[in-house]
């Protein structure tokens, strides 16, 4: 969306398969706000939006938004929104829209847990039909380490929960997340706990340390140790190697990567794995990614 009849407050984030949403600020920033490795919304002190406000925005959206079918809830985790406050909110946009055909929004999976199974097919039913979930990583001392507020036992409960109320989810995993220390680890873990998920979409980001390297150190709860552009592909393609799962469509496009890959997983995972292996062919063993001010 480039012409914007609301104002933001920003900065505004979305995933990249919302680009041609209508974005509904309902939560500003982030209600955990601790993550080691994120700064998008530490300008930010966390609040919720009063409903009037963000009905406001949707009816002036959908007045200029005409034939937008899908609307993404931001900011970090409009999802920690109570099923009460959720509903009407889900109302509104279905009612000034029309035929929406999703609405989404980032989520924690302690938001999920937080809520019944009945909320979560309530919301469901309002077209609240997919979250997205940065679990980061599978690997219990690394979720520690970079304080992420979730266990992998957490994570499966409440992502398995979503996926009972029948939602899907489109799940996050940080390559280069631990360093050179924690690459096996994280990977084999992250493989394992997206191979119990097998949820509708993956993605992998890069590690950027848009503060750099010195202050993402500082916030890590552990040694961490760069790794080369060849030492992150090594890392992914041991990930992807140990993912078994079905129709699980793989996207690494975000702006933080240094090789696009998108295919269906597992179908195109040899497809895939010869596609990082060529590029650990081509790139020079001692280069380090020069992508560190991604926010
Ligand atoms: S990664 Fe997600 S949960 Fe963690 S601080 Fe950033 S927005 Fe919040």
């Amino acid at each position: 969306m480039f012409f914007t009849p609301i104002q933001y407050d920003e900065p505004v984030f979305r995933p990249p398969a919302e680009s041609r949403s209508a974005i509904v600020q309902a939560t500003i920033g982030c209600s955990w706000n601790k993550c080691a490795f994120c700064e998008m919304y530490t300008s930010k002190k966390f609040r919720v939006r009063p409903f009037n406000d963000v009905k406001s925005d949707i009816v002036q959206l959908a007045k200029v938004y005409k034939g937008v079918r899908k609307v993404f809830l931001a900011d970090g985790d409009a999802f920690v929104l109570s099923a009460s406050k959720l509903i009407p909110l889900l109302d509104e946009i279905n009612n000034q829209f029309g035929k929406i055909q999703r609405i989404s929004s980032y989520a924690l999976p302690k938001d999920i847990l937080n809520k019944t199974d009945e909320e979560l097919l309530q919301l469901k039913k309002g077209g609240l039909k997919l979250l997205y979930i940065g679990i980061e990583t599978g690997d219990d001392e690394l979720l520690k380490l970079i304080n992420k507020g979730e266990t992998s036992k957490s994570t499966v409960e409440g992502i398995q929960k979503a996926h009972r109320a029948g939602m899907d989810t489109s799940i996050m995993i940080i390559n280069g997340l631990g360093g050179k220390n924690y690459a096996k680890q994280h990977a084999v873990a992250s493989a394992e706990i997206i191979n119990q998920l097998n949820p509708k979409f993956l993605s992998t980001l890069t590690l950027s340390m848009p503060y750099g390297e010195e202050h993402f150190q500082k916030r890590f709860h552990g040694e961490y140790k760069q790794q080369t552009i060849v030492e992150l592909y090594d890392e992914l393609k041991l990930f992807i190697e140990k993912l078994d799962v079905k129709n699980v469509i793989y996207r690494s496009n975000h702006v933080s990567n240094n090789l696009p890959l998108q295919g269906t997983l597992s179908r195109d995972k040899e497809k895939l794995l010869s596609e990082i292996q060529e590029a650990i062919k081509q790139t020079p063993e001692n280069k380090y990614p020069s992508c560190s001010s991604v926010l």
